[in-house]
């Protein structure tokens, strides 16, 4: 019988953050992919777990995929772990999960810490809409495409720095996005976790030389939200319910926006649009 791949998340700092499922899976697997096998055997250590491990990383992703999915159809469950955090969220997976799910294999996602999420939790940004744009492109054509749809998205961006291109990478982001609200979450679940807030000015000012993990995050662009508002209470009321008609709500959702919207009572709106 075929076995399984697990996508197992491990903590992005403080050992205690890993599931007693993630433990589990781990104990009961019969491999071990993981993305650099000496440091994820601390982790293993910590964990009394003591499995065959095998490494699988960015640069041998490729490679070595067919080889594990031929391991998980003679009959091995196998667990990928990633350094930190969840696996196939900026940390190789995506291609063996594609692959596997191609060739019939069962991907069982165990979920745990993940930096996005955490940092989310403590920002203070608006998290019913955020768009993750995992490490801007190092390739200046790439990067300042993505650049400008950051610009033009007026969601919460979320984006994931390494500590030695953080400040070059703020310098980009403050050409783009001016003076909207930042957050920088800083070695989360660690001792020295900290939010930084403020204009991107600012938390560079609050930064000498950046030590440690980084999650930027940029909260929402309030500005376009407002005039994509005022646009909005200037059409008809039939156009206005077309406009939220053509992006797939029914009429429940239509109204209810329709009231936030122009800030009146929800049962006016809906008296005017009984026979839709
Ligand atoms: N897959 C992992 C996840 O989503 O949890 C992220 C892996 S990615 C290669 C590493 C990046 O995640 C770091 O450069 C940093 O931006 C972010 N990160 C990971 N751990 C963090 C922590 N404890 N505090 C802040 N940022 C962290």
């Amino acid at each position: 019988m075929k076995g399984k791949l697990y996508i197992v998340a491990t903590p992005i700092g403080n050992l205690e953050d890993i599931t007693l499922r993630a433990i589990n899976t781990l104990k009961n697997v019969d491999i071990i992919i993981a993305e650099d096998t000496r440091h994820s055997l601390k982790l293993l250590n910590h964990l009394e777990i003591s499995k065959p491990l095998i490494s699988y990383h960015r640069h041998n992703e490729e490679e070595k995929t067919e080889s594990i999915l031929n391991k998980i159809e003679e009959g091995n469950n196998i667990a990928l772990i990633s350094d930190a955090g969840t696996p196939v969220i900026s940390d190789p997976g995506e291609i063996i999960v594609k692959r596997a799910l191609e060739r019939n294999i069962e991907v069982v996602p165990i979920p745990g810490a993940c930096a996005i999420i955490t940092a989310l939790m403590g920002a203070g940004v608006n998290t019913r809409k955020f768009t993750f744009y995992g490490f801007l492109s190092i390739n200046k054509k790439i990067r300042e495409k993505e650049l400008e749809e950051i610009k033009n998205n007026k969601n919460t961006i979320i984006l994931y720095e390494a500590p030695h291109k953080l400040i070059n990478t703020l310098n980009d982001l403050e050409n783009y996005i001016g003076k909207r609200k930042v957050v920088l979450a800083r070695e989360l679940t660690k001792i020295h976790e900290e939010f930084i807030r403020g204009s991107i000015g600012e938390v560079k000012d609050k930064i000498n030389s950046p030590k440690g993990e980084y999650v930027i995050i940029i909260d929402e662009n309030t500005e376009i939200n407002e005039q994509e508002e005022n646009k909005l209470n200037s059409l008809s009321l039939d156009e206005h319910y077309n406009y939220y008609e053509k992006l797939g709500l029914n009429k429940k959702e239509i109204i209810k926006k329709i009231a936030k919207d122009r800030n009146v009572n929800r049962n006016e709106i809906y008296q005017q649009f009984l026979n839709k």
